[in-house]
């Protein structure tokens, strides 16, 4: 009998989860936090904290993590690799509840910044989590296939291994720098953002975009450099840049990207600190407006959503008629992904 059960129970784990691929946009308020569910593991990009509203923020982050990991007791309450895009209070400021409840085998940031997150290098010492270093340095040397990370343990044997490559990091750039035509200065490279990780993961067909907070001058830097293959950054599925700021997303790396699919980060507008989507109006107006007349995204019957014409001022109401999405919005978002392409967005 016992040993019937065994096997009942075996069969059931091993069906339990499909091969399909999820990618849930946490709503942790005007932050970062995504985690990519395969059938035998988990990637994390980001675990940021709304800064003003840290308690929400970690509540909306335990809760929707709670419930996952309750689901997914295969998991063992495990992260097999997390990525903090930058070091930035909104990416990175959850990491220690993170590393309290939950394994975390892999920890990939910059240096860039770094001493201001005491809590990642805290976290990563009291966990005994080795903590790797993205720059360009390195990049450069991979030219142009990005540091590509291995996910074959996160898949069931058999089925479709998804990859994960990374292509930026820490940027060094001498006072005036000319990169295949395109020049570059020190000033704007003192800003965290400019140093995001971009990340891609492609899993069979499909494939998804990830820029941290990348703004103007970091994209600029990325797309000088990948110049001569610029195709790698032609997916399916684009996390929009910078929560949707006007200065995280270009026409001319939306022309790259060919984007399907927009999906933004962002806070709700009732809070009114500094930190708060409404102090950094998020998402942009501008930037909704520029992702709803981009032709390569999918259309959508029109719906109404909010969106700001600056920071610091009320949001407007506006109609899109494209797939773009927002936690702002929606809140949490889960988006599930077959190898052949086909996906939900709920
Ligand atoms: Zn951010």
């Amino acid at each position: 009998m016992k040993q019937i059960l065994f096997t009942i129970l075996l069969v059931f784990s091993f069906y339990a989860h499909s091969d399909d691929f999820k990618a849930h946009f946490i709503n942790v308020g005007q932050a970062d936090a995504t985690l990519l569910e395969f059938s035998k593991g988990v990637v994390m990009i980001d675990v940021g904290a709304e800064n003003g509203s840290l308690g929400a923020s970690r509540n909306s982050l335990n809760t929707y993590l709670t419930d996952f990991y309750q689901r997914r007791t295969d998991l063992n309450k495990t992260i097999d690799i997390l990525i903090l895009t930058h070091n930035h209070y909104d990416h990175y400021k959850l990491i220690l509840d993170l590393s309290k409840d939950y394994t975390i085998k892999r920890i990939i940031t910059t240096k860039f910044y770094l001493e201001s997150a005491k809590d990642v290098v805290k976290a990563a010492k009291k966990e005994k989590i080795k903590l790797e270093f993205m720059d360009y340095r390195l990049m450069d040397s991979l030219m142009p296939k990005g540091y590509e990370l291995n996910l074959t343990n996160l898949v069931r044997p058999g089925s479709t291994i998804p990859k994960l490559s990374l292509y930026s990091g820490k940027v060094s750039v001498q006072s005036h720098q000319t990169i295949n035509n395109e020049s570059f200065s020190k000033t704007p490279f003192k800003d965290p953002n400019n140093h995001s990780i971009v990340s891609k993961l492609t899993y069979g067909k499909t494939s998804m975009l990830f820029t941290g907070d990348l703004k103007t001058d970091g994209i600029r830097y990325l797309t000088a450099k990948y110049r001569d293959n610029l195709s790698v950054f032609d997916v399916d599925f684009y996390h929009v840049g910078h929560h949707g700021a006007e200065n995280g997303t270009t026409q001319a790396f939306l022309d790259i990207l060919t984007p399907k699919i927009a999906l933004i980060s962002a806070g709700d507008t009732t809070h009114r600190n500094s930190g708060s989507a409404w102090g950094h109006g998020h998402p942009r107006k501008w930037t909704v407006e520029l992702l709803n007349n981009q032709s390569s995204l999918n259309k959508q019957d029109p719906i109404q959503v909010h969106a700001y014409p600056d920071e610091e001022v009320n949001p407007e109401t506006i109609e899109i008629k494209k797939e773009i999405y927002c936690t702002c919005w929606t809140g949490n978002i889960v988006m599930t992904v077959d190898k052949d392409g086909k996906y939900t967005v709920q």
